[in-house]
C-alpha cells in the first residue's frame, strides 16, 4: 500500500502538545467516503493555533492538522465525485476533529467538498483558502444587510492578516473606500497596492471604547475582536454593520448597548466551517469571479511541506503577511 507523509500532532498522558512527521498509508485514515491526492494546502491562524496548542482547536488525539485542501479525487463512494475530479475543502472540523490536510492523502466525507471552481487552480483556491473565503463571507454579509459603497467607507482589521489582505482586495475590487486598520503600519504601501485608501494604527482602536465615537465608516471587517471590535462598533455609522469572524486580539467583547440601540448598528456573526453547499458553491463563485488574481498572487507565499510547522508559529505571533500556498503532493 502506498505510503504518504503526514504531519500528527499528539498528546501525552500529562497533556503536553507534541508534533512529528509520520508515513501513513491510507488504512492510517478516518472514515469517510472519499478519498483525495492532497495536492496544496494552506496555513491559516486557526492551524497555527492548532499546531502551537496556543487554542484548543485540535479536540481528537492524535489527529493531522490542516483546515483547507485542494487536490484531485482517487477514489469515492459519493455519487456527486469520481476519480479524476479536483476538489476543495475548508472547514467542517477537518484538522480539527478529523484527520486533515498536511498528509498526502485525505479521507472525508463527500458532503464537506466541493468541485474546484470554474477560473481558479487548486493553489489559488488554497492562496484564497478559508480565510480568504471567510473575507468573502463577510462581504456576503454585508451586502446582504444592504451596504453599498456609496454609503461610505468600510473598515477592515488585522490589515496584513490572511482575512484581511483579502477583504481589502475584495472590497477595493467592489468600489468600497477601504480603511485598513494594522499593527504593522510599516506595510501601508503594502496595503495600498491592495486597494487600501486609508490605513489606521490599531493604537487609534486598542483604548477602552466610549458608548458612542464619531461616526467613521458605514461597514466593517473585523478579525482581531476584543477592544478593536468594540471600538469599531461604536464608530460605526447609524444603520451600519460590522461582519466579526475572528479573535487575533482576544476572545472578549466588552461593549454596551449604545451602538445597537442608538445607531441601529448590527453585529453580523460569520462562522465559516459549516456554511450549507449551496452558500458554499455561491461564495466561492464570487471569489472566482471578484478576486483580482495579480492581487492574490501579490500576496501570496509558497512553502514547501517542511515549512509548514515554522510558519504555523509565525503565523499566531502576526509575523505572516498575506497568505500563505502549501505545496503538498
Ligand atoms: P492571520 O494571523 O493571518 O491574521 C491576523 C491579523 O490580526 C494579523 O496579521 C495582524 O494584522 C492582526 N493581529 C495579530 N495579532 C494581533 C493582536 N494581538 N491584536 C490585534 N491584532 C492582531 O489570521 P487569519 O487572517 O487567518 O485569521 C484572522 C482571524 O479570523 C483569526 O482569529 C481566525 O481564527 C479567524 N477566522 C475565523 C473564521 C470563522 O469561521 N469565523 C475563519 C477564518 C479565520 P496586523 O499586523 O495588520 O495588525
Amino acid at each position: 500500500m502506498e505510503q504518504f507523509k503526514a504531519i500528527l500532532v499528539e498528546r501525552d498522558a500529562e497533556k503536553r502538545q507534541s508534533l512529528r512527521v509520520a508515513d501513513l498509508t491510507e488504512a492510517d485514515l478516518m472514515e469517510g467516503d472519499v478519498v483525495v491526492r492532497v495536492a496544496h494546502s494552506t496555513v491559516n491562524y486557526k492551524d497555527g493555533l492548532a499546531i502551537t496548542g496556543k487554542l484548543p482547536v485540535v479536540r481528537r488525539w492524535p489527529m493531522i492538522p490542516g483546515i483547507d485542501l485542494a487536490g484531485t479525487v482517487v477514489s469515492s463512494q459519493d455519487p456527486e465525485f469520481s476519480p479524476g475530479d479536483e476538489v476543495v475543502l475548508n472547514g467542517w472540523g477537518v484538522g480539527e476533529v478529523h484527520y486533515g490536510a498536511y498528509a498526502g492523502l485525505a479521507r472525508v466525507k463527500g458532503d464537506w467538498l466541493i468541485h474546484k471552481p470554474e477560473g481558479l487552480s487548486g493553489a489559488d483556491c488554497m492562496a484564497v483558502g478559508t480565510a480568504g473565503y471567510t473575507a468573502m463571507l463577510c462581504v456576503l454579509a454585508l451586502e446582504r444587510h444592504g451596504l453599498t459603497p456609496a454609503m461610505g467607507p468600510v473598515v477592515v482589521s488585522g490589515a496584513n492578516g490572511g482575512v484581511g489582505t483579502v477583504a481589502i482586495t475584495l472590497l477595493a475590487r467592489l468600489g468600497w473606500h477601504v480603511i485598513a486598520v494594522t499593527g504593522r503600519t510599516s506595510e501601508a504601501e503594502f496595503l495600498a497596492s491592495l486597494g487600501a485608501a486609508e490605513v489606521l494604527d490599531r493604537a487609534e482602536l486598542s483604548g477602552e471604547p466610549k458608548l458612542l465615537g464619531k461616526e467613521r465608516w458605514i461597514a466593517g471587517v473585523d478579525t482581531v475582536g476584543s477592544k478593536v471590535l468594540a471600538n469599531m462598533l461604536a464608530m460605526t455609522t447609524g444603520e451600519g454593520a460590522v461582519a466579526a469572524c475572528g479573535n487575533a486580539m482576544g476572545m472578549d467583547l466588552t461593549t454596551s448597548v449604545a451602538p445597537f440601540i442608538l445607531r441601529g448598528v448590527s453585529l453580523l456573526g460569520i462562522n465559516s466551517v459549516t456554511v450549507p453547499r449551496d452558500r458554499r458553491v455561491a461564495a466561492w463563485a464570487r471569489l472566482a469571479a471578484d478576486l483580482d488574481r495579480d492581487k492574490l498572487a501579490a500576496l501570496t507565499t509558497r512553502i514547501g511541506f517542511d515549512e509548514i510547522v515554522q510558519t504555523a508559529t509565525d503565523i499566531v505571533e502576526g509575523k505572516v503577511r498575506g497568505r500563505v500556498v502549501v505545496d503538498i503532493g
